[in-house]
């Protein structure tokens, strides 16, 4: 099944809208739009984040891309096996991912990284496109409670049913298992909240699933 992304000039969020138009006058060389899922199609692992950061896929328009971040998510792929070529921080690093896609739960940058509940649920149905296109799909991984949450709706599952918190692992049924991380931000990891060993165990657990089946 084709994904549908969204268009550049996607208007269903009129906040967001205004936010990208007002940065295309401040930053005209920033990819400033929706930034696309990025991986392989085949994939056995979909990774979710928020939404593009302001200096990383906002600005390279590659998912992660850019900041601390994808310094962080980018770094466990490699460690675990779902990337060939290095990591530069840059869309054309000429980086692939090995069975893994990434994408994000709201797909403009919002201000301080907040998308309002209208905005996510406006976007929500890119993520339910994005999950259905991929039929290898084994393991979900929500990176933070609002991807968590979106993620879940997405999936027409029941927010009480899943709640989020850091490793958890649940069985969605089809095969399919969902797991959770805080999110790999610089505020989370600076504060501990988020340590790189928490990070990459929650990746240890996902690797074995997967390579189990
Ligand atoms: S966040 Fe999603 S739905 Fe909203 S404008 Fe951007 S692409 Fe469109």
């Amino acid at each position: 099944m084709a994904i549908t992304e969204p268009p550049r000039d996607c208007d269903r969020c009129p906040r967001l809208r205004q936010f990208l138009l007002d940065l295309r006058d401040e930053h005209p060389d920033w990819h400033n739009a929706p930034v696309p899922s990025f991986g392989d199609p085949q994939a056995k692992l979909l990774v979710i984040g928020l939404a593009p950061g302001m200096n990383g896929a906002n600005r390279t328009g590659r998912p992660f891309t850019g900041d601390w971040a994808g310094d962080l998510l980018y770094a466990a792929l490699h460690k675990y096996g779902f990337s060939k070529g290095m990591y530069d921080a840059r869309p054309d690093d000429g980086l692939a991912l090995k069975g893994a896609m990434i994408t994000n739960a709201v797909r403009c940058l919002p201000p301080q990284n907040k998308p309002i509940g209208a905005e996510c649920t406006a976007c929500r149905p890119f993520l339910t496109d994005q999950i259905d296109s991929m039929s290898r799909v084994k393991a979900l991984l929500t990176l933070g409670k609002i991807s968590h949450d979106n993620t879940v709706r997405a999936l027409g599952l029941k927010l009480k049913d899943y709640p989020f918190g850091h490793a958890k692992r649940y069985d969605i049924g089809g095969g399919r298992v969902l797991f959770t991380s805080y999110h790999c931000s610089r505020y989370n990891t600076n504060t501990k909240r988020l340590t790189e060993d928490m990070f990459y165990n929650v990746f240890s657990s996902i690797r074995e699933f997967i390579d189990a089946d």
